[in-house]
């Protein structure tokens, strides 16, 4: 479907729980979330419904996501609904990656093509930091059980912190070398509650650039990231900066939080709600969620935080 500004909507994130086994620093708080009635949340069957309403509507890409959507109850039958709907062309998921070991093949075999795995830090301690209580070992390891699995495309996402990992841009790059993946350094958004980060923190993307000359640009491939690749390597780089250069003119998505609001847009407090709804309710509701998509989120900045009232762990990225 076409929104107000003529762009072409094609791709819903789903986020199927707040809920998460990690408690990174610039998404949730340290005491997790105050875990809501279960009865306000969509249900399993709610979340297919509402993705057969989006590819009615011309969604074409699914990403699951969370909070971890691998700490989901039968998350991979929830995989396996998504992917059998007519018109849905992909299904994408993005994990912290410690949970694959258990399900990566799964997973795949359910109809997930596309993996993203969040890694900001390949030292233990700066891993048990940012995340408050995880393991990198568990993430390597999800990683590698992940590259055997025949996923169509793994993707790396670090968000860039300053003063926590900029020292890190060439070791993290250098997993395209050692293994078929891209690496994305994302911005870190201030959002609602970015915990101990303030403006000192922000980095922008052109860090990337600065640390490492070597990079070859690369024509773009659709999404929102600037491609390079460093010589001799399996993947890309990609750098994505929804701060400093924002990508509103070609955003192509809404995003459908686990309780069942509709975010036309990830910096807007404008929330509508599909719980209770039925196909035909969800098709009409989504219709209008789409039409009210803004131009653009307005200022962002560490001056002029994100409006979107929601800690990142609540929206999904
Ligand atoms: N738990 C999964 C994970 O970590 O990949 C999926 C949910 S997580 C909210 C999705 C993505 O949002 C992750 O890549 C995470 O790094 C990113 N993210 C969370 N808070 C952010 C922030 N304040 N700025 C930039 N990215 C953020
Ligand atoms: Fe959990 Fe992902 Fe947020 Fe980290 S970024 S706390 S893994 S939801």
């Amino acid at each position: 479907m076409i929104d107000t500004y003529g762009r072409e909507i094609t791709y819903l994130r789903l986020s199927v729980t707040e809920l998460c086994n990690l408690r990174c620093r610039y998404c949730m708080p340290e005491d997790g979330v105050c875990k809501k009635r279960h009865e306000d949340m969509l249900t399993q069957e709610e979340m297919v419904t509402a993705v057969r309403a989006a590819a009615a509507l011309g969604i074409r890409k699914l990403r699951i996501t969370g909070g971890e959507p691998l700490v989901k109850a039968n998350i991979v039958g929830l995989c396996r609904d998504a992917a059998a709907v007519e018109g849905i062309r992909e299904v994408c998921l993005t994990t912290n990656g410690t949970l694959l070991p258990k399900l990566a093949q799964q997973l795949r075999d359910a109809g997930v093509k596309r993996l993203n795995i969040s890694l900001d830090t390949l030292n233990e301690e700066k891993f048990r930091y940012i995340t408050r209580i995880g393991s990198l070992q568990d993430a390597l390891n999800g990683l590698e059980t992940a590259l055997a699995c025949g996923f169509e495309k793994i993707k790396i996402n670090s968000v860039l912190i300053g003063g926590f990992n900029d020292n890190e841009i060439p070791e993290l790059a250098d997993l395209t070398r050692r293994y078929p993946v891209d690496v994305r350094f994302i911005e870190l958004m201030p959002m609602y509650d970015s915990g101990d980060f303030g403006p000192e923190a922000f980095i922008p993307y052109t860090t990337v650039t600065e640390r490492l000359p070597e990079l070859i640009p690369m024509p773009a491939d659709g999404g929102v990231a600037k491609l390079y690749r460093l010589p001799d390597a399996f993947g890309n780089v990609g750098l994505i900066s929804p701060v400093s250069a924002h990508f509103c003119a070609e955003c192509n998505r809404i995003r459908l939080t686990a309780d069942g609001k509709l975010k036309p847009c990830l910096h807007s407090s404008d929330e509508i709600s599909l719980k209770g709804l039925d196909y035909d309710g969800m098709l009409e509701t989504m219709r209008s969620a789409i039409l009210a998509k803004p131009k653009w989120h307005g200022e962002l900045s560490y001056r002029e935080r994100s409006h979107a009232n929601r800690n990142m762990n609540q929206i999904g990225g």
